[in-house]
């Protein structure tokens, strides 16, 4: 598939109203690319090139279809990368579509904040460049951040011009234990407000510890865990910054501060704590899964945490707490059984409380998922009046409704 293939089809399905989804991998979390409306599905897994890599300007040109570890991978050997990280094998027109984030967020930012330039077809057939390949441009409407983020509902990506930086000279990681989840988030506030700038903060439950241990032996003490690492020129600058950090965790009460650990062990770490989702699932089957994705700002993440934890043990369901924490981002994991009214009501209800008491903390039902179907029912608390007037873009953009419809609105 080529763009002016995508285009055709497009003047088609609008001239013949048949709605259109765009599909990259398929990996979101709250049913974005599924065709509600049936219609015609896009798969871009195969509209997959690396167009070019200008190292000198710290850019790449990118089709939708390219999976970013892979990109990434090519990178490496021109000390290049791409950071937003969610994980699972996405692609760049996925994350785009969805603005994914990940571990690395909290020093790096969000796939918003790599997108200089894209080839858009819109809902007509119309091909569009929007953006600029300069680093900066106060040119005009900002068309670039409308895309990212709007869930294939605006335009479908066809190319992308990406940000790129360079990979860091020394990295730092660190595993902390607490004695309790609330501790281990007061001492992610502490981090974040002595401006340690660390280049990935997470915070586990210890179930998720529990689990990492079963499936992948890495003998962690089972305890409420953040996992932590920083990014620097030298090691002398990295160890002066663990110092401080170590005093931090230790005035929240910390169990155990072990630094130190090798580009391997780290590795590890952080393979685990991206395939946590699949264990849970691997560890309930007959269940289904349901996220919450809230995120507030870090001064009210310590309340927010206590808060989902209470909230979630009053439901007596299997449920998982991790977290990017050093964004103020908790995912709070529910296994309810397949079928189980009673069990899926008691779950709602807890998402509702969870989602509400971020709402009124100044925060977002979806800090990194999108909206999809799952969190359309929070659209309206969360944007109230402008709400409407995300409805009139969308009609402007897509007057037929054909491209992914049935998400985002509720
Ligand atoms: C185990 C696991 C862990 C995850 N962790 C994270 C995480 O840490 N952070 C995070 O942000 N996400 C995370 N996710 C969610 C998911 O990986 C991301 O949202 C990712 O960006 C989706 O990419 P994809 O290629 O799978 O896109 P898809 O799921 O296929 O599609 C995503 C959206 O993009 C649209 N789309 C696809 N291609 C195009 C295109 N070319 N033009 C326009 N629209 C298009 C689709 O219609 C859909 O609305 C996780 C998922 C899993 C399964």
């Amino acid at each position: 598939m080529d763009r002016f293939e995508v285009s055709k089809i497009l003047k088609y399905a609008n001239e013949n109203l048949i709605p259109v989804t765009g599909w990259g991998s398929g990996s979101s979390l709250e049913g974005n690319p599924i065709p509600v409306k049936a219609g015609i599905v896009l798969d871009f897994t195969q509209m997959n090139k690396i167009l070019c890599v200008r190292e000198e300007d710290f850019q790449t040109d990118v089709e939708p279809g390219v999976i970013y570890q892979d990109l990434n991978e090519k990178l490496k050997y021109k000390g290049l990368f791409f950071p937003p990280d969610p994980g699972a094998q996405a692609t760049l027109g996925g994350m785009i579509a969805n603005n994914a984030s990940g571990t690395k967020t909290i020093h790096y930012g969000s796939t918003k904040d790599y997108v200089l330039r894209l080839s858009v077809v819109l809902a007509n057939g119309e091909i569009i460049e929007t953006g600029t390949r300069a680093s900066k441009t106060s040119s005009g409407y900002d068309l670039i951040h409308l895309f990212v983020g709007s869930e294939g509902t605006l335009g479908i990506v066809v190319e992308a011009t990406l940000r790129l930086v360079g990979l860091p000279a020394e990295f730092s990681a660190a595993i902390v234990t607490f004695l309790s989840v609330e501790a281990a988030g007061k001492a992610v506030f502490e981090i974040i407000r002595s401006g340690l700038d660390p280049a990935a903060l997470e915070l586990l439950a210890p179930d998720c510890i529990e689990l990492i241990n079963q499936e992948q032996n890495l003998g962690l003490s089972v305890s409420p865990t953040l996992f932590m690492e920083y990014h620097g020129p030298t090691k002398n600058q990295l160890t002066e910054v663990m110092k401080i950090v170590q005093e931090i965790c230790k005035e929240e009460g910390c169990e155990e501060f072990m630094t130190g650990l090798g580009r391997a062990e780290r590795d590890r770490l952080f393979k685990a704590r991206h395939e946590l989702a699949e264990m849970i699932i691997r560890k309930h089957p007959g269940c289904s899964m349901m996220v919450i994705d809230v995120a507030v700002p870090i001064t009210s993440y310590p309340e927010m945490i206590a808060f989902a934890r209470k909230e979630s043990e009053k439901t007596g369901i299997p449920r998982y707490i991790f977290s990017h924490a050093g964004d103020g981002n908790l995912h709070l994991v529910f296994m309810g059984k397949k079928g189980e009214e009673s069990e899926w009501e008691i779950i709602d209800h807890a998402n509702q409380r969870i989602v509400s008491n971020a709402l009124a903390m100044g925060g977002t039902a979806t800090g990194e998922h999108g909206v999809g179907i799952g969190k359309r029912k929070f659209m309206e608390a969360e944007h109230g009046g402008s709400l409407k007037w995300m409805k009139s873009i969308k009609s402007l953009f897509d007057p037929n409704g054909i491209l992914n419809p049935g998400k985002i609105f509720p």
